[in-house]
């Protein structure tokens, strides 16, 4: 196309598009990814399922990371069936590490319902698929375009930023009126023909040329009918808005043995990792050498009601979960008698989501991210 046919989007605002432009953008988007289409797992064997799987996977997290968690998962749960079979302990398993553990519990929770009110098979109805945990308007858009040609729009972090530099749009892309703004075009845009292509290749390319830092217009194929790099604002949109400063949090977890077994407790359901195991907290959060040994007994008696001898700083660990920073303390430390309101091998009565696990339990039960540090630093030490 030549410099002089270059079409604006919208002659008369936003929602005004140019059926000449959509036409340009819907073809040159379309030839851009038969040839660009990434080799992904989920694209070599197109179903709702799998679909499906793979775009909760991907919701705030890379291809990348997704990849080697997408085939483990499909490998162990190959069908709608067998997910709504399995339990949600060997869910959180599989997805141990992925993070938001929120989408395995709701994914799960939806594949039962599946099963219960639909026979097994994901419902072709965008309503319907909306009524099911964690499937929001884009997820239930990019499985209904995807695996079943329907022409649904869909709005997700890089098609929302490539939608708003089309048009040159340049408020805030994350505001409700943005949001409702992109969503009416991505309307508009999605062809009736290979709807499900022209979503992916939406996303496709804001991952990659049309990407947050530096779009790389010089090679992509809407340059000749965006608006936001005919005004030389690309790399300004969409507005960033300032992020939460981090930060910077101290926390104690507690590694307490009784022979070979280790103390581990379940976070709850209102928790951070919710459904996952997790070795105990205890409220120090600064710890001085010369006063742990004194003050980790009398907390651990306090809060876990054991008494325990030989505490000592085992490791230190640093992780991120959302904008904390977190520095973890982890103390080892040995059961000193089982007698008094200490806990039983089954757990107690009063703390049933505490139990005493063997080595072997802690490979095969979901751990949050800091405890498989934290058991494979123990475990390193042990056969030292
Ligand atoms: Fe993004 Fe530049 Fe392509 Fe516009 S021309 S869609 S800003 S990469």
């Amino acid at each position: 196309m030549s410099q002089r046919s270059r079409i604006d989007p919208a002659p008369s605002g936003l929602l005004d598009l140019d059926p000449r432009w959509i036409k340009a953008i819907q073809r040159s988007l379309l030839q851009w990814y038969a040839n660009h289409a990434r080799e992904l797992p989920w694209r070599r064997r197109v179903t709702p399922y799998r679909v499906w799987v793979s775009e909760i996977m991907l919701q705030q997290t890379q291809v990348a990371s997704v990849i080697p968690y997408f085939r483990r998962f499909i490998k162990e749960f190959p069908t709608i069936g067998a997910l709504a079979a399995s339990s949600e302990q060997d869910v959180l398993r599989l997805w141990e590490g992925l993070g938001y553990y929120r989408r395995a519990r709701q994914l799960h929770q939806a594949a039962k319902l599946v099963v219960e009110r639909h026979g097994g098979k994901l419902p072709t109805h965008i309503a319907l698929l909306r009524q099911l945990p964690g499937i929001g308007r884009y997820t239930a858009g990019a499985i209904l375009s995807i695996a079943k040609g329907l022409p649904e729009p869909i709005l997700e972090a890089n098609s929302r930023r490539v939608l708003a530099r089309l048009l040159g749009f340049k408020g805030d892309a994350a505001s409700s009126r943005g949001t409702k703004r992109l969503w009416e075009a991505a309307t508009r845009l999605v062809p009736q023909e290979d709807p499900g292509g022209f979503n992916q290749a939406l996303m496709e390319l804001g991952s990659g040329l049309c990407n947050p830092k530096s779009p790389l217009c010089g090679q992509c194929p809407l340059q000749q009918n965006c608006q936001g790099h005919h005004l030389g604002i690309a790399s300004k949109i969409p507005l960033v808005r300032r992020k939460a400063r981090s930060l910077k949090v101290q926390e104690t977890a507690i590694v307490i043995t009784d022979g070979d077994q280790l103390l581990i407790r379940q976070r709850g359901p209102n928790e951070r990792w919710a459904g996952l195991w997790d070795f105990p907290r205890l409220s120090m959060a600064k710890l001085k050498p010369d006063v742990i040994q004194d003050t980790a007994k009398r907390i651990a008696k306090q809060e876990l009601g054991i008494p325990i001898s030989r505490p000592r700083l085992m490791t230190t660990i640093q992780h991120t979960v959302t904008r904390y920073r977190i520095t973890l303390y982890a103390i080892q430390a040995h059961i000193s008698s089982r007698r008094g309101p200490g806990l039983t091998r089954k757990g107690a009565a009063n703390a049933p989501h505490y139990c005493w696990a063997g080595a072997a339990d802690l490979e095969s039960l979901p751990l949050t991210t800091p405890a498989r540090r934290l058991f494979q630093f123990w475990k390193n030490q042990s056969n030292d």
